[in-house]
């Protein structure tokens, strides 16, 4: 193993809560090492359509700080890196981080993406909800960074051809995980938020999981600008849905079988999906079954008053999933609190579902934060400096605080960057007294 590389501050997660925590900590003078569990920067943004609750291009906003970030010289970016271990003294940390390994020489990669083209299998992409098809070296989407194609070692058949074609010669089939010391002085807990995919299998059995029942995460990627059929379809029979569903709170805010908690964004983008939809096929009807709708920050009521003016239909109502129709329509159930009209079943061509946001990472043992009753981490001041873990050095920003929507994010890695660099000022003050 290499010797350790000294950082200022450590960025775990580079969705855009690390982006922007590394940016305003890089151009404030300090070194910072932004490491990433996935094979790119970016996090869920980039993955996004459009943003609530202006409309603008999520890539095309997130893709120019992803671009600073890169090519900022005070950033490090690490990929594919997963954090083993951290030990802290009074006031410094050293970090034992794990890379996965990506199979492609980093250094010696061009980008041609001749290997991509080459390679004969076809797996489903992830990164496009499961809807088009990948190879098994790949780079995830088109403005990854770094623009680095990895093997996925499970899906390779060993052909050969990748390497064959590389003018680079920059595949290495024997790459192995290796680790690495870094040592920081402070640590920004970045790292977000994953879906609870689990709920509608628990709640609904086999009719939880079935073709036109998608989560809100996959009608991201169909409405976004590189949508896997370019157009909204149903992922059944490839026609255009004449009716659209989306059910909220399908795993927050149910004690039995989800999680307590609200997961905020919810409301909004389901409104933000139904507006896209409506502006795409304008004969298609736009249901949102929902307890309640919760249109906390700016802009976001008139937001959900345009939509109703658009004539997307509002039903207050827990809706669940109950049966599929022999045209693969999906069946479901809901009583409405408003109308007291009893129980109504209906049919939807296609349903979203609006699962739990849960975080995407926990602590373990080695790294001593408090986490909250609801599993994200806690703030030791929440009301007035929620960035502060308990944890002396270590700060937070964004969704692995708690569910939130990009405009609190920036805000929180804003803050969080701010208690550092006011943290490692008084570090280095302090030591250069004692000195
Ligand atoms: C369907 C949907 C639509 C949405 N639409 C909007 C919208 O229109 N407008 C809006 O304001 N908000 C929207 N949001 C919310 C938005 O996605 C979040 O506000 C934002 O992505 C939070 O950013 P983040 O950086 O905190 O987390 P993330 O985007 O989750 O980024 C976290 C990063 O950390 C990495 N990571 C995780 N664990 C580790 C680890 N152990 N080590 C290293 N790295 C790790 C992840 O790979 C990821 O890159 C939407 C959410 C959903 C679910």
């Amino acid at each position: 193993m290499e010797g350790a590389k000294d950082f200022d501050a450590l960025v775990l997660g580079a969705g855009i809560a690390g982006i922007q925590a590394a940016l305003d900590l890089a151009e404030q003078g300090f070194k910072v090492a932004l490491v990433e569990a996935g094979p790119s920067i970016g996090g869920k943004m980039i993955q996004l359509s459009k943003v609530f609750p202006t409309l603008d291009c999520a890539s095309c906003i997130t893709t120019p700080k992803m671009a600073q970030v890169a090519h900022h010289p005070d950033i490090s970016i690490y990929t594919l890196c997963q954090l083993k271990e951290v030990k802290g003294d009074d006031d410094s940390f050293r970090v034992r981080i794990t890379q996965q390994p990506r199979y492609v020489d980093v250094e010696k990669c061009i980008g041609c993406m001749k290997c991509e083209l080459a390679c004969p299998v076809m797996v489903p992409a992830e990164e496009q909800g499961g809807f088009a098809a990948r190879k098994a070296i790949y780079i995830p989407f088109s403005n990854a960074i770094p623009q680095v194609p990895r093997l996925e070692v499970e899906n390779c058949i060993a052909c050969g051809r990748c390497s064959k074609v590389c003018p680079a010669e920059s595949i290495d089939y024997f790459q192995k995980p290796t680790d690495f010391n870094l040592n920081v002085k402070a640590i920004v807990l970045c790292t977000g938020y994953s879906l609870n995919k689990e709920y509608p299998r628990k709640a609904w059995g086999d009719f939880g999981e079935q073709p036109n029942l998608i989560d809100a995460f996959q009608m991201e990627r169909m409405l976004a600008p590189t949508s896997p059929y370019q157009r909204l379809l149903r992922p059944s029979d490839g026609k255009e849905p004449e009716n659209v569903a989306f059910i909220q709170c399908a795993g927050s805010r149910d004690v039995q079988l989800g999680v307590p908690h609200c997961s905020r964004v919810c409301c909004m983008y389901n409104i933000k999906q139904a507006i896209l939809i409506t502006r795409e096929l304008p004969q298609t009807q736009c249901t949102i079954y929902c307890m309640d709708k919760r249109c906390f920050g700016k802009g976001y009521e008139q937001f959900y008053l345009t939509a109703k003016e658009l004539g997307i239909e509002f039903i207050n109502a827990k809706a669940v999933v109950t049966g599929r129709g022999d045209d693969d329509s999906v069946i479901i159930r809901h009583e409405n609190m408003e109308s007291m009209t009893g129980v109504q079943i209906k049919s939807h061509d296609l349903v979203v579902l609006s699962l739990a946001i849960v975080p995407a990472w926990q602590p373990d043992g080695t790294m001593r934060v408090q986490v909250s009753s609801d599993g994200f981490i806690a703030s030791s001041k929440p009301q007035l400096a929620p960035t502060l873990t308990n944890s002396k050095g270590i700060f937070m920003a964004g969704a692995v605080a708690g569910p939130k929507d990009i405009v609190d994010t920036v805000v929180e890695a804003g803050a969080a960057a701010s208690e550092a660099a006011i943290y490692l000022r008084r570090l280095k003050s302090s030591s250069s007294k004692a000195a």
